[in-house]
């Protein structure tokens, strides 16, 4: 059984100009111990279903269809007591930006310790101290650490305290909103080794969101690319990889340098992702799409499959 399953998720933003189409029709599925890759350009919505699975949504946001089934319960209908259940033992998130997610006032260890209480209360405060040495020892932080504040890390080792907080109370699922950004290429390569083994060690589901796709490449089984609030092509990474379907993907893969293939001139999409309150008819890609058609103008594509596999498109050109 998946450990979480999407489906026909669409959150939209009331603004005073209109609803915001943040997620439209959202559906992925992620089994026990296996990281999807969630791949778009900022705004297309990837942090609007990570947010969405918490429900943890800023006021004026609404999931306004659609199932977020965790461990086979539905959480949409879920109040904030329950959900508050869900969040840190089942599903938890490490945020985007390291360097600003700690309080800076509190020590590192206290913060963790903090999370531990507050969702296992019976735990005493010398337990909580322990684990969250073990913790910090876990992703590659020095248990002496653990009273330092946060300004006494570096970058690499916020992110990695960050990464230890989150696995706290040993959720089954955790997300990662963009975990390399603002890090160095090599503390970014070694952060994203230790998300592989602790995912590999721990046997733990990942939802790794990222607009870089070699960092999906590196930890993930699947990926999603994400379009205009829309999942515009799925399947596992070997066969998107190599054989991008969708115009847009294809797109992303021929703007991104190989390290090790011949070298290319890298080819950006043009124009500009569109304005999610009034998005484009049919294939939101269209205005932007070489290969746009008339249909494309008018009906939407749903994703479908090709070949073998999980391999799935939503194009009008298979
Ligand atoms: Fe391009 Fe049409 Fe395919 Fe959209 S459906 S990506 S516009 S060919």
């Amino acid at each position: 059984m998946s450990v979480l399953q999407l489906e026909g998720v669409t959150t939209h933003y009331r603004t005073l100009r209109g609803w915001v189409r943040a997620a439209e029709n959202v559906s992925f599925e992620v089994g026990k111990g296996e990281a999807l890759g969630l791949v778009g350009e900022s705004g297309c919505g990837k942090t609007t279903v990570a947010l969405s699975i918490l429900k943890i949504l800023p006021a004026g946001a609404k999931i306004r269809k659609g199932r977020i089934l965790f461990d086979g319960t539905d959480l949409v209908p879920l109040n904030d007591s329950e959900m508050r259940k869900v969040r840190w033992k089942g599903v938890s998130i490490v945020f985007q930006g390291a360097m600003n997610a700690m309080n800076p006032v509190f020590k590192v260890g206290d913060q963790i310790i903090e999370a531990i209480k507050l969702h296992e209360p019976d735990v005493t405060k010398a337990d909580a101290y322990k684990r969250t040495e073990a913790l910090l020892e876990m992703v590659g932080v020095d248990a002496s650490r653990v009273n330092n504040y946060p300004h006494e890390f570096s970058g690499g080792m916020r992110q990695r305290a960050l990464i230890a907080m989150a696995l706290a109370c040993n959720p089954k699922l955790l997300i990662a909103d963009e975990p390399g950004t603002a890090l160095d290429v090599i503390v970014q390569s070694q952060v994203l080794q230790l998300m592989k083994s602790l995912k590999e060690k721990l046997g733990l589901s990942m939802v790794m969101i990222s607009h870089d796709l070699s960092i999906v490449a590196e930890v993930c089984e699947k990926i999603a690319i994400m379009y205009a609030g829309s999942i515009v092509e799925y399947g596992d990474v070997e066969s998107v990889f190599k054989e991008p379907l969708h115009p847009y993907t294809q797109g992303l893969l021929g703007a991104f340098p190989s390290i090790k293939g011949e070298k290319k001139k890298l080819i950006s999409i043009p124009g500009q992702p569109p304005d999610l309150l009034h998005p484009p008819t049919g294939c939101r890609f269209h205005p932007r799409c070489p290969y746009a058609m008339e249909v494309c103008k008018k009906e939407v594509p749903v994703l479908q499959k090709q070949g073998s596999g999980e391999h799935t498109v939503a194009c009008y050109l298979y």
